[in-house]
């Protein structure tokens, strides 16, 4: 199954790629200035948390970041690096930074986005709990981006910790300690299965610290998948079972299992669950554009957080363009010429119908762990995340 299904992967991967380039370099030349208000949409203010930012990194600068050989190697990783603005003779000796460098601009630079949450990305581990390193395609440090957090105003710490690796409770409690505001998992890459009852106590120590676990859900093309069953959001009951909060990253959107789909299953256990939401990351992508207007044909805005899942809005993959019906052409080719892929991200979204309070949400649910990071800083720095906070209103 695993091989089939990877193999349907590749195939949908390279066609939408490849469709997707020729449109992208047939409207790269029509960037222009737009009237601050179309840019901005409704609100004004440079407010928002896009709470699903990637971190990326080669280990340059003994960040302690690495990547698989095939991962480096790959088209996807170079043309990662390309789309941030890094050109590819400066990746070896300076990567991780000029990633870092890139990323800082672009949420400086937005008219929208104040803060990103950040994402350490754990690795596989193996039955003895300890790090695969021949397994794992992108690794991410916790102590990395806590460490960017502390350094930028702009940044928040998203951690990851894979529940199976030995010191995993430990670990939850050392970072909880430092501020982190969110675990993130890729269950399909990091190979976590989370119904596995042995992740109980795992969970209920999320539960205690208040810490939202942002779980990838939905097959994975991005990065290496191994069982694309394990983005089955059904299995995330035990988790919500327990009363974490959770945030279906995509909201379940690409694939099904017995002929009902993942966004189905979504739907079903936000009915059940009040401490379950949904990340609209990735939903602006040619491959997932029917879920966004399914979520708001649904009415459940209440439940669903903003993410742009940078860098993935640099890729010609995500484009106004291919939601053509529900926005005009006039609008999406203005939306297009947006530079930052932020707020290009936000503007797309805004031109489907979503609405302010999806923008703002994340403000609400990462609360008690917003509350935990700025008193995890120093007075001064306190007095910053507080100035960066009214300015947001
Ligand atoms: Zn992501």
């Amino acid at each position: 199954m695993r091989s089939r299904l990877q193999k349907k992967g590749m195939t949908r991967r390279q066609f939408v790629a490849a469709g997707s380039l020729a449109l992208g370099t047939v409207l790269s030349g029509c960037a222009a200035r737009l009237p601050r208000s179309l840019e901005t949409g409704q609100t004004p203010r440079k407010s928002f948390i896009d709470m699903h930012v990637h971190v990326a990194g080669i280990g340059t600068g003994e960040t302690g970041c690495f990547v698989s050989e095939r991962f480096r190697n790959s088209f996807f990783f170079l043309i990662d690096m390309w789309a941030a603005g890094v050109p590819h003779w400066r990746i070896e000796e300076a990567g991780d930074q000029l990633y870092v460098q890139k990323l800082l601009e672009t949420v400086r630079e937005s008219r929208t986005t104040a803060r990103a949450v950040i994402l350490a990305l754990d690795g596989v581990y193996d039955a003895q709990g300890r790090l695969d390193r021949e397994q794992t395609t992108l690794y991410v440090p916790n102590d990395y981006v806590l460490r960017l957090a502390r350094e930028h105003g702009e940044f928040l710490p998203g951690v990851s910790i894979h529940p199976a690796r030995r010191d995993a409770i430990e670990e939850l409690d050392r970072v909880a300690e430092a501020g982190a505001v969110l675990v993130k998992w890729l269950p399909n890459t990091q190979r976590i299965d989370p119904a596995e009852r042995r992740f109980l106590p795992f969970y209920r120590r999320l539960a205690h610290h208040r810490m939202p676990l942002l779980c990838h859900t939905g097959e994975e093309y991005a990065l290496s998948a191994g069982d694309q069953r394990a983005g089955d959001p059904k299995r995330l009951l035990l988790a919500l079972e327990e009363g974490v909060t959770v945030i279906a990253a995509h909201c379940g959107s690409l694939g099904e299992e017995g002929g009902r789909t993942y966004l189905e299953d979504f739907f079903g256990l936000l009915d059940r669950y009040s401490n379950l939401f949904g990340d609209i990351s990735a939903l602006t992508q040619i491959n997932r554009r029917h879920t966004l207007s399914r979520l708001l044909d649904e009415e459940v805005m209440a439940r669903l957080l903003h993410g742009s899942d940078y860098p993935l809005p640099f890729f010609p993959l995500a484009s106004p363009l291919y939601f053509m019906g529900r926005i005009s052409f006039s609008l999406s080719l203005r939306i297009q010429r947006i530079g930052n892929v932020l707020d290009r991200d936000v503007a797309t979204k805004r031109g489907l119908g979503v609405p302010e309070s999806i923008f703002t949400k994340a403000e609400e649910v990462l609360k008690p762990r917003l509350v935990a990071w700025s008193s995890s800083q120093g007075p001064g720095r306190r007095a910053l995340c507080q100035g960066v906070a009214n300015v947001s209103g």
